[in-house]
């Protein structure tokens, strides 16, 4: 049987991560993959996402440069041709991602994995059942959607069907208010598509500064989604002029196309871990310590699979906690607190640190600056859409706690100033900053 230092199970953001790092610094290491290398990111979230939502925000940039002087003629949009350069494109990050682990000295596995016990993987591979053994396993299966019981629930897809769609669909029903829905809302309202999107409670984008939350949603409408929010499906037919969705409310919505956007849930099924004893919590998420070890010491678990904070770079820096603290000299530490995220609804969404009623309940007395402006670049395009920026302040320390934007490259701008909030900086080394004008991050260094 072949022997291993580590056995990586599942090679998207953070098992390639995992794996190469661990060559790289000497280690014996396989890693398995049942599908295609890179995972969720590469091949059916983050990067196919972002390319499809730079294509729908053409239709905004088109309509915006009539009133700079420019006059086009009408836009069309060939969904084929996104679908032919996106898959050319994944095809290459693919083996960009091959070349990565090879050339770091990791050995591919092509196939299902599964633990037989604390130190030993089995793989179904074409050429049949393989088995390895090694000191360590890590466990990186990410996740999949979770779509709720229904009746008509055979007829809805989930966002990995999205990008292939055979036919662009003319109408879109998205369920669901988290991040998937409305970046997929945003994207195919862009590209054409007449979209409703269904929430099931008050206000989308749950865990979000309520402000931001509602401002997203006044945006959106105004881009063109109809959001409904307090708003439910309850069953979805098949008719001869496509798919007829009954809410709760006894009302029918017609669509093409019915994304449910309804959550992930992790990847443990047929892995093996009841047999070996390995402890999972709720929806089966792997539970691990700070360490990311499993209740089998030998067995560890990071990304996705482990249900914490579902983002490639958490994924990434797990991955590198795991591999510094077992074959690296030093250790490093990985805090959850102050990590940025975007959401690539149109606009975008950047936000880092805590929510305004977040910060409240956790610091007791705060101070609130706001901003919300038409941006320059507005003024000239007719657009009516509008930015709002959001810092909050600990009144004891001073420091910023919070941070949060909705506009144009959101996420760009809120990168930089989460490295000052890991930092410690307070509201006067924000008001010492001198801005960058004209900017609309400027405005974050002269709230007052
Ligand atoms: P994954 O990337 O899911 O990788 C797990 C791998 O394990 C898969 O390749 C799978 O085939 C393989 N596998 C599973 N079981 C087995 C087995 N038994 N044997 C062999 N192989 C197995 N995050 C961001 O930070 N920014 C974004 O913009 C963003 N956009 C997203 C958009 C969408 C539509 C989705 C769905 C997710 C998005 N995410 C985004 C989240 C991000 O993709 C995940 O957090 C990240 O991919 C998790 O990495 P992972 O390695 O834990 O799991
Ligand atoms: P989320 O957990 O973010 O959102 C799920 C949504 O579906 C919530 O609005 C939830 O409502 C709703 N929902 C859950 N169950 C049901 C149900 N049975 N019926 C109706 N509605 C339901 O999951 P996503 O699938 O959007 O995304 C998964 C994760 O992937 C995200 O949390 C994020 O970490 C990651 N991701 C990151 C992106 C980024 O960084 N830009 C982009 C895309 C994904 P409720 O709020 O009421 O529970």
């Amino acid at each position: 049987m072949a022997q291993f230092d580590l056995f990586v199970i599942g090679a998207g953001s953070a098992g390639v991560r995992a794996a190469r790092m661990a060559a790289q610094r000497g280690a014996r290491v396989a890693v398995a993959e049942a599908a295609a290398l890179g995972g969720t990111c590469v091949n059916v979230g983050c990067v196919p996402k972002k390319l499809y939502s730079y294509a729908a925000h053409f239709a905004d940039d088109f309509r915006d440069a009539a009133g700079f002087g420019w006059h086009l003629p009408p836009a069309t949009f060939d969904w084929a041709v996104l679908k032919k350069n996106r898959a050319a494109e994944i095809t290459r990050l693919n083996g960009i991602y091959e070349n990565l682990l090879t050339g770091a000295g990791a050995q591919i596995v092509t196939g299902w994995a599964s633990v037989v016990d604390a130190n030993t993987v089995r793989v179904q591979t074409a050429a049949g059942v393989e088995s390895f053994s090694a000191k360590h396993i890590l466990i990186a299966t990410g996740g999949q959607p979770s779509v709720p019981q229904f009746p008509g629930r055979e007829f809805v897809v989930s966002s990995d069907s999205m990008f292939d769609l055979e036919t662009f669909p003319r109408r879109l029903l998205v369920v669901g208010g988290g991040y998937i829905a409305c970046e997929f809302a945003s994207i195919f309202n862009g590209l054409g598509s007449q979209v409703t999107q269904l929430y099931r409670g008050e206000q989308i984008l749950r865990g979000f500064d309520d402000e931001v939350r509602a401002f997203i949603a006044q945006e959106v409408r105004k881009h063109g989604v109809d959001l409904r929010v307090g708003s439910d499906v309850q069953s979805v037919e098949k008719t001869s002029s496509g798919l007829v969705a009954t809410l709760v409310d006894g009302s029918t919505i017609e669509a093409d196309t019915v994304l449910y956007a309804t959550g992930r849930v992790p990847n443990v099924a047929a892995l093996g871990l009841d047999s070996v004893g390995v402890e999972r919590g709720a929806s089966g998420a792997i539970v691990v310590d700070e360490h990311y070890v499993t209740s089998v010491k030998s067995i560890l678990a990071i990304g996705d699979v482990t249900a914490r904070m579902q983002l490639t770079p958490v994924a990434l820096a797990e991955a590198m906690v795991v591999v510094d603290r077992l074959f690296g000299a030093g250790k490093r530490d990985m805090s959850y607190e102050f990590i940025s995220t975007a959401v690539f609804t149109h606009p975008s969404i950047g936000t880092v640190g805590y929510g305004e009623a977040q910060a409240r309940e956790t610091f007791g007395r705060i101070t609130v600056y706001r901003s919300e402006f038409k941006s320059l670049k507005h003024t000239l395009s007719g657009s009516s859409e509008r930015t709002l920026m959001k810092l909050i302040v600990e009144d004891a320390t001073d420091r910023v706690v919070g941070l949060h934007m909705v506009g144009a490259d959101a996420g760009e701008v809120v990168q930089g100033f989460a490295v000052a909030m890991k930092a410690g900086a307070t509201k006067a080394v924000f008001d010492s900053t001198i801005g960058i004008h004209p900017t609309m991050a400027e405005e974050f260094v002269t709230m007052r």
